[in-house]
């Protein structure tokens, strides 16, 4: 049966309430935009990527965010150690060599269901709307352009909301990515993750309690070692997934335990420590979506790029183009031009940031590769490294990835991340064919 659609508008509307979600809805709605996120789960909810990086500073402070970040709970990160097969660890790339210690340097190991549910309240201080349990499960479109959303809320009712403009900020389900056939894998960074949690198990102590540690597992893949408050710890592997799943092995708690056997840090690390018992796993997460924006709509955080998380940045890209997205929709509104080309600088921002974090991850599953060896030889990369790996991403990296392509070769950039050229150029209009499916699909439509 076909439900009673009650139709409502908002300036702009924000699909998905992770850290991309909140930190626009948090800037739009400061500036005095009524503004609409519809959220699927109620929070709190778990979910994966607990390891900030410096450069989640900026957006953070920017939103109003650094005073709970510091009277919350979560345990200060001051570096990122890598721990070699045979056991020797790196000297830990403390943050503070290259920024200032009380600010940028210092960041968080957040449990994301406490740290989601900080910024979803502080956008709702911040005078955003925001519905848990609803799920969008169709756009809107006139003609090219995205004008809404269908959305259906815990008690089944669905109903429409509109706004000159929508921003998928939906994660990895990368809503509008999808439905266009706009989501790209990446063809190398192809993983599987397995994860758990221990409690009491053994970390560092004094600032470096909060060390992210990168132990790699020979020729195949790492594990990473985050320690969080309350005395529990994250730990997880990633590698190929025909490695993790040899000979016929489909449990992710068999996997993940062989792993531990053959490592000789992690098991002695999490040798004190209980495991909680809860076994997690994902597959193929490195994609990118062809285009930042197309008429009414607008990507943000995973849903535009997502890269593997060795290097922890997740979270600072969704924050960073949480912070612009929420910036450069706040400047369309008030200029009444919220082209797709209005966004083009924030598309190229955001890749620049992508592609140089890209090309470490690339140089790092390289077996050829060790940072070591490439400070050894060029002691100046050492700085230029602790950058990246502290996400200070936009900026001139040629000099760093020109010493390392003597060691290892390096990708060149992917062609996405413009916004959607103008249908008059190309011939095929957003949702040309697909918006009576959607709305089909919400049960709307005649
Ligand atoms: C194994 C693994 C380890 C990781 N480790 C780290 C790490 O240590 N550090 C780090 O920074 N990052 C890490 N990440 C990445 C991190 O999880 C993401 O980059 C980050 O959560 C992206 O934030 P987001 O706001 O874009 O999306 P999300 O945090 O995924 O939020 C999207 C929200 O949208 C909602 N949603 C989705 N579809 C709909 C819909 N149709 N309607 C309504 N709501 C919807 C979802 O419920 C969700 O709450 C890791 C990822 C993986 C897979």
């Amino acid at each position: 049966m076909k439900s009673a659609v009650e139709s409502q508008s908002y300036d702009v509307i924000i699909i998905g309430g992770g850290p991309a979600g909140t930190c626009s809805a948090a800037i739009l709605a400061e500036y005095g935009h009524r503004v609409l996120v519809l959220e699927r789960e109620k929070f709190p909810r778990y979910h994966i990527g607990e390891s900030l990086i410096p450069f989640t500073f900026q957006a953070l402070e920017r939103i109003g965010m650094i005073p709970k970040m510091k009277g919350s709970a979560f345990v200060k990160k001051y570096s990122v150690t890598f721990v070699q097969p045979d056991g020797k660890r790196s000297q830990p790339f403390y943050f503070f060599n290259r920024y200032d210690r009380e600010t940028v340097a210092q960041t968080w190991q957040v449990l994301r269901s406490e740290f989601d549910q900080l910024m979803m309240d502080n956008a709702r201080e911040k005078g955003a709307e925001v519905r848990e349990e609803t799920a969008v499960n169709g756009t809107i479109m006139e003609g090219d352009r995205v004008v809404g959303v269908v959305a259906t809320d815990k008690a089944g009712r669905t109903y429409e909301v509109r706004a000159p403009i929508t921003l998928d900020c939906t994660g990895k389900e990368a809503f509008t990515s999808n439905r266009n056939g706009w989501r790209m894998t990446d063809p190398y960074l192809n993983k599987v993750a397995v994860w758990t949690y221990y409690k009491d198990s053994k970390r560092g102590i004094g600032i470096d309690e909060g060390d992210t540690t990168v132990a790699f597992v020979p020729d195949k893949g790492w594990f990473w070692h985050i320690p969080q408050h309350n005395g529990m710890t994250s730990v997880g592997i990633v590698a190929e997934g025909k490695y993790l799943a040899r000979e016929g092995v489909r449990d992710p708690k068999t996997m993940f335990n062989r792993e531990v056997e053959a490592n000789d840090w992690i098991k002695d690390r999490l040798s004190s420590g209980e495991c909680t018992g809860n076994y997690h796993i994902t597959s193929e997460y490195s994609r990118h979506s062809k285009y930042c924006a197309a008429p009414g709509l607008l990507l943000v955080g995973d849903a535009l790029a997502f890269l593997d998380p060795v290097f922890s940045s997740g979270v600072m890209i969704a924050l960073k183009s949480g912070h612009l997205a929420g910036e450069a929709v706040h400047a369309g509104l008030v200029a009444g031009d919220l082209s797709p080309a209005s966004f083009t600088q924030y598309g190229a921002y955001i890749r620049q940031g992508v592609e140089n974090m890209r090309k470490l991850v690339y140089a790092f599953y390289n077996p050829d590769f060790s940072f070591r060896e490439v400070i050894k030889r060029y002691p100046e990369a050492g700085g230029q490294i602790t950058d990246c790996l502290s996400g200070d991403v936009n900026k001139d990296f040629s000099e760093l990835w020109s010493h390392i392509r003597e060691f290892v070769p390096l990708p060149d950039d992917l062609p996405y991340g413009a916004p959607m050229p103008s249908a008059s150029r190309t011939g095929v209009a957003l949702g040309q064919d697909r918006a009576a499916n959607e709305l089909a699909y919400a049960g709307v439509a005649d």
